[in-house]
């Protein structure tokens, strides 16, 4: 051994050791939360580099979210240096991406300028189907079929295969669904655009089709290593194998490491499947598999309550854990009278636990089961100024005015995006109606051309029943869109046809910036004229949005001119030109929850969901909300596998914690704006008892009773609701006048507020003034509703602010 290795291989154990050394077959590590799964991952890759003369091109690491997979390479640098920049380490979505970009030419109808449709961009997609085969709505909603068709691609089922099996089965339902499901990817096609589920199993089939290609991977990729493999879908699954190559053929497998923990899989509705670890063996022959045992993470305390919870799961592989991190501080539990109650007592502790001095607000997670959970807690914390985060939600790339931005950005590149097309032909309003719209469709379809080709061959004159406003709307329309891509595509060294050798275009030549092409989409459609134009705080709050988005686009672009050159990648291996539009829209498509976790540096509490908190660990925890019907969750109460399902996120959420753990429930808790009371989580009861210290076991009298006192616990006075739409409104609270008391309300209602003050305003709830500018009428206060956003209020006269 050289030093260098035996340094990657200080202060592991045995079995880590043996894992990161293992040479040859494939190698199987299974073991529980906090074993060490990840850092042995990262350790073995840092020593093929350093130890086994293996170069970072020839390296596949593939991790859950973009996040860990920038850690997981900046740890690795860390241990060898910069030249392991070049290795792919990436999740399943943006490794597809490269593929295909790569090998575009080589799927029938597109090229490598494709978009990448989300969740929402298939909605649209679908209802366009459902339409068009005039089918019932509410049998065939587009949300349903999308959820059908999802998990037939995770099944690698093809329309065609469905087609077939329904017909079979003489079954109307299924054969109207396959129709859709074959519709739906003729339209894909045509559109140029693949969707989350066709990146990998488009991939699949390029591998499988092309044994050419397959076989240029494999002699490429000579190490595949894959993270949290226990909620990996039969698609991902066959994609690994095919990557690695099982025996056959030219070249030899490639060394296949795969980490994962069954007990930690919590995306069946994903199509993940246990299966896949639990058969491993089988599906890979030679395995050697490891057993990782000892846990580094937490006390013995959580690490006892997580073995007894998830030791109630039925036909588990029991495993073994031990920590020598000794027994720790008891769990801490806490029965609160409603959600408000319990997000005070979360606070409370927090701050306690912040002004002991051990530790730190960046060290404090809070999770719940659903989304909504935040509310509570985001008020409190806004009020009381504890800093925070909250992970997912709607997100900044879902605000309708970013996605508009981001929709113009996507024709620029890929004007076959019919889809994004036909959001933006009249966003902002510019009289190209529905009609219009219909008539352009009818004859895209009839010329079995684009909806681009029909709108400029509309703009020409040639579409029947237009009449001349709508083509001299459409024609400016066209204008715009052309205009963009002469004065932007060239600069980013992009063009239409990636074949083409005629590009004259030298990339390095201008300053290629994103954010002066966002900044031009803005302007020239006239969307930011019609936000400063509109009198609506909500507009305020869009503003801010799309001037983030351009900040975005031109730290991206400073980020990119400011690469090494010797870091550029090979353009043949399908990753964008960085700085490139491309580029762009790759990171934007593929942002998940998770990716959003901020550094620890940060100072802030961070909240999620469970599911958010896979792989991730905090010094304290605090688990909300165990009650049956809300944790587990109400569907599951019925279902064992749903269930079981649950138990293991329960099992996720305690084994994030490596000091202190909280779990709290509520008597109480409003769900869609009804109070309800569950009884508490069966989970609960899991937990040995002698291992809670009960904070509080019985809700005190409530001597303000629920929702009548308007006090700051009456479920009146808080925002309830939400429209989820991500505009920056996300609630509404009647009741907020019984705040009125404030002493700062002068007349006319007028408040003078200070950079700094806490307000509560009756539309966005608790917030705090960010900046302020301007006196008197045209005094212009910003100010930050938590994950309602930013808003900007023109006047304070006459709204309903009262400052804390
Ligand atoms: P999960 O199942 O939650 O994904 P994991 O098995 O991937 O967990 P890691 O996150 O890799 O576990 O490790 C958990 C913690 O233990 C980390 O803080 C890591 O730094 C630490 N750790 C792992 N191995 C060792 C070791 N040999 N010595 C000291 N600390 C270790
Ligand atoms: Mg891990």
């Amino acid at each position: 051994l050289t030093d260098r290795a035996r340094e990657l291989l200080d202060g592991l154990n045995p079995q880590q050791r043996a894992a990161v050394m293992h040479t040859g077959g494939p190698l199987l590590i299974v073991a529980g939360a906090g074993s060490g799964k990840t850092s042995v991952l990262t350790r073995r890759i840092a020593y093929l580099l350093a130890q086994r003369d293996v170069s970072p091109g020839e390296v596949l690491a593939i991790t859950f979210t973009n996040k860990a997979a920038a850690e997981m390479r900046e740890r690795v640098i860390e241990l060898v240096g910069p030249r392991a920049n070049r290795m792919w380490v990436s999740t399943f979505h943006s490794t597809c991406v490269r593929i295909l970009r790569a090998q575009a030419a080589l799927i029938e109808s597109r090229n490598s300028n494709f978009s990448i449709y989300d969740a929402d961009d298939s909605k649209r997609l679908l209802a366009m189907i459902v339409r068009d085969l005039d089918l019932d709505p509410k049998k065939f909603s587009p949300r349903g079929s999308g959820i059908h068709i999802s998990n037939l691609k995770n099944e690698l089922i093809s329309p065609e295969s469905a087609t077939a099996t329904a017909a079979e089965a003489d079954d109307d339902t299924a054969t109207t669904l396959a129709d859709i499901y074959t519709r739906y990817q003729a339209r894909l096609r045509a559109a140029n655009a693949f969707d989350f589920d066709d990146l990998i199993g488009e991939t699949v089939a390029l591998l499988q089709n092309h044994p050419e290609v397959a076989e240029y991977y494999r002699r490429r990729f000579r190490h595949v290593l894959v993270d949290e493999y226990q909620d990996t879908n039969h698609a991902q699954y066959v994609l690994v194998r095919e990557l690695v190559g099982t025996g056959e053929g030219a070249v030899s497998p490639s060394e296949l490491c795969v980490v994962g923990d069954a007990d930690q899989s919590i995306y069946a509705f994903r199509g993940a499947t246990i299966r896949n670890i639990e058969e491993f063996e089988r599906d890979f022959p030679d395995t050697e598999t490891v057993l990782l045992e000892q846990n580094y993470r937490s006390t013995q305390t959580i690490l006892s309550a997580a073995n007894a919870v998830i030791a109630r799961n039925p036909n588990r592989r029991e495993k073994k854990l031990w920590t020598d991190a000794g027994e720790g501080e008891l769990i801490a539990g806490y029965v609160a009278d409603n959600e408000h109650d319990e997000a005070s007592f979360i606070a409370r502790e927090i701050d306690s636990l912040c002004d002991s001095g051990e530790f730190t607000y960046s060290d404090v997670a809070v999770f719940y089961r659903t989304n909504t959970g935040s509310r509570s807690l985001e008020d409190i914390f806004i009020r009381l100024g504890i800093a925070y985060k909250v992970v997912g939600g709607v997100r900044f790339y879902e605000r309708k005015e970013v996605r508009d931005i981001v929709a113009y950005l996507r024709v620029v590149a890929n004007p076959d995006d019919t889809v994004s097309l036909r959001r933006i032909v009249n966003t902002p309003k510019r009289a190209i109606g529905d009609r219009a719209q219909a008539c352009v469709a009818v004859y895209s379809e009839n010329a079995g051309v684009s909806f681009y080709q029909a709108l400029i061959d509309a703009a020409a004159g040639n579409v029947p029943l237009l009449n001349s406003r709508a083509v001299k709307q459409i024609s400016g329309f066209v204008d715009l869109i052309e205009g963009l891509r002469n004065d932007f595509l060239a600069v980013f060294g992009e063009s239409d046809t990636p074949d083409a050798d005629t590009t004259t275009i030298d990339a390095g030549s201008e300053s290629a910036d994103i954010g002066e092409l966002v900044e031009a989409i803005a302007h020239r459609s006239g969307y930011r004229d019609e936000l400063e134009g509109s009198s609506d705080p909500q507009d305020g709050a869009r503003l801010d949005n799309v001037n983030e988005l351009i900040s975005v686009a031109r730290e991206f672009s400073a980020d990119a001119a400011a690469l090494d050159p010797a870091d550029r990648p090979d353009p043949e291996e399908g990753l964008p030109e960085p700085g490139s539009l491309a580029a762009f829209l790759e990171r934007v498509s593929l942002v998940a929850d998770a990716d959003q976790v901020p550094d620890s540096a940060a100072g802030m509490v961070t909240m999620m969901t469970l599911h958010t908190a896979k792989g991730l660990e905090f010094p304290v925890v605090f688990v909300t909300g165990w009650e049956d019907g809300q944790f587990p969750h109400m569907r599951a109460l019925g279902d064992p596998a749903e269930l079981s399902e649950e138990r293991r996120l329960a099992y996720v959420g305690i084994t994030r914690a490596r000091k202190r753990l909280y779990v709290t429930r509520s008597m109480v808790r409003s769900a869609w704006g009804q109070p309800v009371s569950n009884p508490e989580s069966r989970f609960l009861q899991e937990i040995p008892q002698h291992l809670i210290d009960w904070r509080r076991t019985e809700p005190r009298r409530r001597e303000r009773s629920f929702g009548s006192s308007g006090g700051f616990f009456g479920s009146d006075s808080f925002r309830s609701g939400g429209n989820g739409d991500g505009g920056g409104e996300r609630s509404s609270a009647r009741g907020r006048s019984s705040y009125s008391a404030s002493p700062t309300r002068g007349r006319n209602n007028q408040v003078s507020v200070a950079v700094g003050d806490r307000v509560n305003h009756a539309k966005y709830g608790m917030g705090k003034v960010v900046a302020k500018e301007g006196s008197g009428a045209t005094e212009r206060v910003t100010f930050d509703f938590g994950s309602s956003g930013r808003i900007t209020l023109m006047s304070l006269g006459g709204l309903p602010v009262d400052k804390l």
